[in-house]
């Protein structure tokens, strides 16, 4: 990515979400906040794309060579490693491939979406394609319904501690 500059590259939270919602990414109503159904469609359609060759569009989403990515997948989850240099180094680490293909694709649509995307640091886009991921509604994978695994009278809990998100139908753990 070519990092574009901005002078408002150190984002808070707070305006992360006052922009993705000037964007028309995210719909707040009543503090609810949901993606818009456009967005929504956008990032699906992006999910069935990267689905069909992962490892080229997580070539380009951490600046690596897709031929030197290794993908370690285990119970665990998966983990990406880049072997193009002396050091490998972890390019990134998600609990399923339906995850990995979640953010990957996010990446792609809010590099569309958002004018601001490219002038965050690696941290920040991580942080924000990771915090997207809360709003999925269906399995990136199988399209399955997705169940959360923590009491949900636990809410105010719940808001600080990520919750722990699976797939009803193919058990990809999405947290
Ligand atoms: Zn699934």
């Amino acid at each position: 990515m070519s990092g574009r500059s901005s002078d408002d590259a150190n984002l808070t939270y707070g305006d992360i979400i006052t922009v993705l919602n000037s964007e028309g990414i995210l719909l707040d109503s009543n503090d609810d906040l949901t993606l818009t159904d456009s967005f929504r469609t956008d990032w699906r359609r992006r999910i069935d794309q990267v689905a069909e060759d992962p490892t080229t569009y997580l070539g380009l989403v951490v600046e690596a060579d897709p031929e030197s990515l290794v993908v370690d997948d285990d119970e665990d989850g998966i983990a990406v490693r880049d072997e193009s240099g002396s050091i490998t180094r972890t390019v990134g680490e998600w609990p399923s491939e339906a995850a990995l293909l979640a953010d990957v694709a996010a990446f792609v649509s809010l590099g569309e979406w958002l004018p601001e995307f490219e002038a965050l640091d690696g941290v920040e886009r991580d942080e924000l394609v990771a915090r997207l991921r809360v709003f999925l509604e269906a399995c990136p994978s199988c399209g399955g319904e997705l169940k959360e695994g923590e009491d949900p009278s636990d809410a105010a809990a719940a808001e600080v501690s990520v919750p722990d998100v699976s797939c009803r139908d193919c058990g990809a753990a999405l947290f």
